[in-house]
């Protein structure tokens, strides 16, 4: 029986009967006086999907694999209820789970973190040039702080660049995106970068950010090999998409927050990016909600968001003009490269699997290079089945070799980590970049 996206508990019964019976398992008790609480856990994939069904409020983060088939260690950030409530199921339906730590109370942690930014430096106009990425990257930013260093840093005179807005958020706000290349115009081979499609997942955003810095700033200091880069390729970035849902990132209570903002008319809001995509064969066919409750609502109709929408768009845009090769959208976290199929386990045929496994494979040993991390490069369903994503749709509607990346988690915590693992944790995102417009650049005939 094949199990789906909502399957009911018998159907995840038969799931958890494929594999050995688990020791008894448990969940702890939230801590006295926390609103919410992560635990760590080990989980059946298929019951991935009866989680996110059941309990629509969870957020599943930090997934890595165990080593074991079908078994993968997530993070659960619960609210008390739930957790009581998981406590109660936990035994009895969850089969193969086990805890493997309680870590405590996660609102202590965004409390800390919400009263270390208020202190924050921040970047302004008046910031001298040579410290503003050093002040930047200190810590996490809002939306005006990124806009800000943004338009500071493509204000670099060495550079062509263009700043278009490329569509509206659900509330109406614009998305900005930045065409840059070193010289020779706009029209050339084109890497695609995207950030916050998840708004709560800053340290992808800050990857993003990151990426634009050191290629601009590279290619102003006369960095051989990204002057070659840059001269040859076009890079166009929108850092952040999801524009609604990272500004409620930064409110008193959304700090969480991972979905856009759409008000579903039910008293709930947002629609998951990551699950609203096309293909329209495979929307809302895998690891997806029809719940608007859900932290994986995969929204009322293929494409129906706008943030969405305005991606398909853009990238149609490009290729309108000039080939769009490679792509990357950054997510936290796992240490982990996904590529095409995510919604199901067929495969793709040769010699395009090939090429995304040789340019994963790249990526990834670069990656770890950089901080002797342990990345993977695997194929996106092999994390656990879902639709509507970035990797399917761009590949299937656009041709274009895009990789998610669930960045690393170097000194703890996912979606809240500490301010210090933002540098080592952008440079390995970084070192996946150079790795994937290295690729972009494989095709271009070599100068006369
Ligand atoms: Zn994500």
């Amino acid at each position: 029986m094949a199990c789906g996206p909502l399957c009911a508990n018998p159907c995840v019964q038969c799931c958890m009967n494929a594999s050995a019976p688990p020791p008894p398992p448990s969940l702890p008790s939230p801590a006295p006086g926390a609103t919410h609480s992560l635990v760590s856990v080990e989980v059946n994939r298929s019951t991935v999907e009866w989680l996110l069904a059941e309990f629509p409020a969870t957020d599943l983060s930090n997934p890595k694999p165990t080593g074991r088939p079908d078994v993968l260690k997530v993070e659960l950030y619960q609210s008390r209820d739930e957790l009581e409530q998981l406590r109660d199921r936990f035994p009895r339906e969850f089969g193969a789970a086990a805890v493997v730590a309680p870590e405590g109370a996660t609102q202590r942690l965004i409390d800390a973190e919400r009263a270390r930014l208020a202190e924050r430096r921040r970047v302004d106009r008046e910031t001298p040039r040579a410290e503003r990425k050093a002040v930047f990257f200190e810590d996490f930013r809002d939306y005006d702080e990124i806009m800000l260093y943004l338009d500071l840093l493509l204000a670099e005179p060495a550079i062509e660049v263009r700043k278009v807005v490329s569509g509206q958020t659900r509330e109406g706000r614009d998305i900005h995106t930045w065409y840059f290349t070193g010289s020779g115009g706009l029209v050339k081979p084109t890497v695609y970068l995207q950030g916050s499609a998840h708004a709560n997942e800053w340290m992808g955003t800050m990857g993003c950010v990151y990426a634009l810095t050191e290629l601009i700033e590279g290619y102003a200091a006369g960095d051989q090999e990204i002057v070659q880069l840059m001269d040859a390729l076009v890079f166009v970035a929108t850092p952040v998409l999801n524009v609604d849902g990272y500004l409620h990132t930064w409110t008193a209570t959304g700090r969480n927050w991972r979905k856009n903002r759409r008000d579903n008319g039910d008293g709930s809001f947002g629609v998951d990016l990551n699950r609203n995509n096309g293909p329209e064969r495979t929307w809302c066919t895998a690891g997806s909600s029809t719940n608007p409750s859900s932290n994986t609502y995969c929204g009322p109709s293929v494409l129906s968001e706008p943030e969405d929408r305005s991606m398909g768009e853009l990238l149609a845009t490009i290729r309108e003009t000039q080939p769009l090769i490679t792509a990357v959208d950054f997510h936290t976290c796992g240490s982990l490269l996904l590529w095409p199929w995510q919604y199901s386990y067929e495969q793709l045929p040769l010699p395009e699997r090939t090429d995304f496994e040789v340019l994963g494979l790249a990526q990834e040993v670069a990656i770890n290079a950089v901080n002797g991390g342990e990345w993977q490069s695997i194929q996106g369903v092999d994390l656990y089945p879902h639709s509507g994503g970035f990797i399917d749709f761009v590949w299937e509607e656009h041709g274009v070799l895009g990789y998610t990346y669930e960045g690393s988690s170097i000194l703890g915590g996912c979606h809240v980590q500490p301010p210090e693992a933002i540098l080592p944790s952008s440079a390995e995102q970084y070192a996946g970049v150079l790795e994937a417009a290295r690729w972009a650049m494989r095709d271009i005939p070599p100068e006369k």
